[in-house]
């Protein structure tokens, strides 16, 4: 429609124009952190019930199951699709099609991945990714610090090598556990774990079990169309840290491993820790060699049109993570920004 602007003369114009110009660039510049087309990737490990949550001695690791029920009410409500990683790679690649939207991705894969988090994304109508260590259904990698926080939660005293220790309260079982998980992590970690079950008479295997995720589990999700599978290594290994043999060895290996018990194609995959160190330039060569088609990371931001495949960022949420506010954080930007400047990358 014509509107009175289009006749006046044109030396009216130029002026009227840069301060319009000038008007509409303050309002974009204002709105655009939340309106220009962008994706942001969480990634997120445990999940557990609200009531559950403060009980847990390594409750950070967990997300609020409640929490995480609002927020992808909320991200549905303020119009950001929710679409698997290869939805958005796709829109990465053709920047027509970006607009907005969110991906989730679950690394590791426990058995509440398949009792809880699923179950709640399909309430929702909307898809997750499963990234998963394939140590974890094969039985073959540790879940020690799984199994220690649940010894520590379910007992009020402990046996370590030199001594009972006693953890009563949620207090002294949430320090215990930080404790412990740190003199225990690195490459003993499994055998401590192990000395630690003999000595509190528990039977390692049936732990396993309690909080593995199992191939039966993923056999039923893997033709639910709201589920993602994709591949977190054979053995949870800092990839970086490998030779190239070994370091292929655990990409092929877990890939083929997927396709091996549940006949799928993983085309996407997560990087253990995902931190700069932890996986470099011979690692995405190697995941590429490997029939990867992406490669997730942790560095936090969020992604635009163009984004390279191979090294996508990821914001991660944990049990601090309880308030829609450091949502919108991520949703902005802003917390990739600040840990660059921070250098956590
Ligand atoms: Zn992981």
């Amino acid at each position: 429609m014509a509107t009175s602007a289009d006749t006046r003369p044109d030396r009216a114009r130029p002026r009227r124009s840069a301060a319009a110009t000038a008007l509409s660039r303050g309002i974009w510049g204002l709105a655009d952190p939340l309106l220009d087309p962008r994706g942001c990737l969480f990634i997120f490990h445990r999940a557990a019930p609200h009531a559950d949550w403060d009980g847990l001695p390594n409750r950070e690791f967990y997300l609020d199951l409640d929490f995480l029920d609002r927020m992808l009410t909320h991200l549905v409500a303020t119009g950001w699709a929710i679409v698997t990683l290869d939805e958005a790679t796709e829109r990465m690649a053709h920047p027509g099609r970006m607009r907005r939207f969110v991906n989730f991705s679950v690394d590791d894969c426990y058995r509440d991945t398949f009792e809880h988090v699923v179950p709640l994304f399909r309430r929702h109508g909307v898809p997750v990714t499963l990234f998963v260590t394939t140590g974890i259904p094969d039985g073959t990698m540790p879940l020690w610090a799984a199994g220690l926080e649940e010894v520590l939660r379910i007992r009020d005293s402990v046996l370590l090598p030199e001594g009972p220790l006693a953890v009563a309260t949620p207090e002294a079982k949430r320090e215990a556990f930080v404790r412990l998980a740190r003199a225990w992590d690195g490459s003993q970690a499994g055998a401590r774990y192990a000395e630690f079950c003999r000595l509190n008479g528990i039977d390692e295997a049936v732990m396993h079990a309690r909080h593995a995720i199992s191939w039966e589990m993923l056999e039923a999700l893997r033709d639910d169309p709201l589920v993602e599978i994709g591949g977190h290594t054979v053995s949870h290994a800092r990839i970086a840290s490998l030779d190239a043999e070994a370091a292929y060895g655990e990409l092929a290996g877990c890939r083929e491993r997927l396709r091996a018990r549940l006949g799928c194609d993983a085309r996407h995959f997560a990087f253990p820790y995902g931190r700069r160190g932890d996986c470099g330039p011979r690692d995405v060569a190697l995941a590429r060699e490997a029939g990867f088609a992406s490669a997730a990371t942790t560095r936090k931001g969020v992604v635009r049109a163009g984004q390279d495949a191979w090294t996508l960022p990821r914001n991660t949420l944990n049990g601090a993570h309880r308030n829609l506010l450091l949502t919108e954080a991520h949703l902005s930007g802003a917390t990739g920004v600040a840990g660059r400047i921070l250098g956590h990358v």
